[in-house]
């Protein structure tokens, strides 16, 4: 029964939630914003040029990579915050009644940890980098029906890429979620 419970609720390749859980924590978050009017953060974190290095090394080789940039994120995190595999190469974590500064210090640590992790996959020595983007949101009403925070941090994330990846960017505005 736990173990059926695991398998909906985590990604099987990478041990992280998936999705589907996520935006089931993120829903929870929202509400629990609105009623105590405190922030939260989420940040989505990407790493860089996979394609190339799926390309270069093969599927299986991607895998492992996926599940030990995975496991340094998780470990590197505290017990309440919620790390999922969003997508493909793309992780997002939300940060409880955290603030966008102290959450983009938190992914700023991971950034620097993947760097200079040093990854032996079938006897090459990889090193990995990711870029993020961070911001805080906060909501005010309840009955909110607009939520921007996903497309405002999604908008970091590739301002990041673009700048030259490999960085954390993040942005002081709060993101009301409200109508
Ligand atoms: P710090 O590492 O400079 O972190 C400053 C603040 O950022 C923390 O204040 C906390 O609000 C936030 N923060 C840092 N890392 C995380 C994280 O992984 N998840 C979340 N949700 N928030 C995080 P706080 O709690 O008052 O802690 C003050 C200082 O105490 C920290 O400064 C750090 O030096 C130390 N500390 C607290 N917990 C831990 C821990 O589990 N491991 C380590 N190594 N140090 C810790
Ligand atoms: P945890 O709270 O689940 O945090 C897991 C890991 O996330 C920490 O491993 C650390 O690598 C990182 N982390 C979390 N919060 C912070 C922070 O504020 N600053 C920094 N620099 N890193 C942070 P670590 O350090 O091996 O700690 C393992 C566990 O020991 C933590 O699990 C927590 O339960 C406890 N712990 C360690 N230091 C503190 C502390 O200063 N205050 C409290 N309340 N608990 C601590």
């Amino acid at each position: 029964n736990h173990l059926l419970s695991e398998m909906v609720t985590k990604d099987f390749l990478t041990n992280l939630y998936n999705h589907k859980t996520f935006y089931k924590y993120y829903k929870e978050l929202i509400l629990r914003s609105c009623q105590s009017k405190t922030a939260f953060s989420l940040a989505i974190l990407d790493i860089d040029d996979f394609k190339k290095i799926n390309d270069t090394y093969g599927h299986l080789a991607g895998d492992k990579i996926l599940q030990e940039i995975s496991s340094l994120i998780q470990v590197n995190i505290r017990m309440t915050d919620v790390a999922a595999r969003y997508g493909g190469e793309e992780f997002a974590i939300l940060f409880p009644d955290t603030s966008a500064q102290d959450s983009a210090v938190i992914c700023e640590r991971i950034r620097n940890i993947i760097e200079t992790h040093v990854l032996n996959i079938d006897n090459h020595s990889i090193t990995i980098t990711i870029s993020g983007g961070v911001a805080g949101g906060i909501c005010t009403d309840p009955y909110y029906r607009q939520n921007k925070l996903f497309e405002f941090v999604d908008q970091l994330l590739y301002k990041a890429k673009s700048e030259g990846k490999n960085r954390v960017l993040y942005s002081h505005e709060l993101i009301i979620i409200t109508e």
